[in-house]
């Protein structure tokens, strides 16, 4: 029996799960970081880690220039445009966990870029979708909220959501989209000079408004204002969330409009940092700290 077990400890799946369980019964820092360093975030299994992604890759396709890089504007002074291979990526879900949310993503890729045929209206300043698919739209935007507030990337340092993280972790594992009403996410395009503005990202940051707490995320040309709060929101805020019937509404802002980002559109195109962005066309090599 003691061979057996052994043979087992041999076995690094095994070795793991052992590893991962002795962190488990130890209040010991060292071991909780080891256990957490080799624990799906998702479905919480000892497995083997990918390399993921927390904004997914294709929102990254219109930034990166004739070297596979792409531009990331950081909030922070000190990491603002810095050149990266490939966007922040860290060991976070195992492969089937992965999959599962690459498939969220397909859908809402084919969506944003037109590869799905959606019903649109313009209303006034908004373009009113339908006909889109609830579940994986909105899986896919509790993803990228989650993954933000369980990664231990500097990127998104803002992003922690407390009691709402296992929450929201329970809905993605068991792909149940939940109500339209709760963590709902409001999405405006950010326009400029007459053209969805695809190529910035944004350090996600939180926010308030309306009495509500939130978080901000901007990538894919939109801004994505999520709610996290334990109340309700108001009737009009909810009504710009995706509902559960496939209409969503997407506010189409000017770059000025948008509060703060005012004030950091104008900082950065102070810095001629936004142009840059916005051309693609830096070939520089270096590291901008
Ligand atoms: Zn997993």
């Amino acid at each position: 029996m003691n061979t057996q077990a052994d043979n087992e400890a041999l076995q690094p799946r095994n070795r793991q799960r052992r590893l991962a369980s002795a962190a488990g019964t130890h209040a010991c820092a060292p071991l909780r970081a080891l256990e957490r360093a080799m624990t799906c975030a998702l479905c919480l299994r000892p497995e083997e880690l990918q390399r993921s992604h927390v904004i997914p890759e294709f929102m990254f396709r219109a930034l990166y220039d004739d070297k596979h890089r792409f531009h990331v504007i950081s909030t922070d002074e000190a990491e603002r445009n810095k050149y990266q291979q490939k966007g922040p990526r860290e060991p976070l879900l195992c492969v089937a966990c992965e999959q599962q949310f690459s498939r969220y993503e397909r859908y809402a890729s084919l969506a944003l870029s037109g590869g799905i045929d959606l019903g649109y209206q313009f209303d006034g300043p908004a373009v009113v979708l339908s006909e889109l698919e609830y579940k994986p739209f909105r899986l896919f935007q509790l993803s990228v909220l989650w993954r933000a507030s369980v990664s231990r990337h500097e990127f998104f340092k803002d992003v922690s959501l407390g009691p709402h993280e296992e929450s929201i972790r329970r809905a993605l594992f068991d792909e149940d989209p939940g109500p339209s009403a709760k963590y709902g996410c409001v999405m405006c395009a950010i326009v400029h000079e007459g053209a969805i503005q695809q190529d910035v990202v944004l350090q996600p940051e939180r926010v308030r408004f309306s009495g509500l707490k939130g978080y901000r995320f901007v990538f894919g040309g939109l801004v994505w204002v999520y709610v996290v709060s334990s109340h309700r929101s108001t009737a009009g805020i909810e009504r710009g969330f995706l509902q559960e019937d496939g209409r969503a509404i997407v506010l189409m802002k000017q770059l000025g409009d948008f509060g703060d980002l005012i004030q950091m559109g104008g900082t950065l195109q102070a810095q001629d940092k936004l142009g840059e962005v916005r051309s693609n066309s830096s070939s520089s090599g270096r590291e901008e700290a």
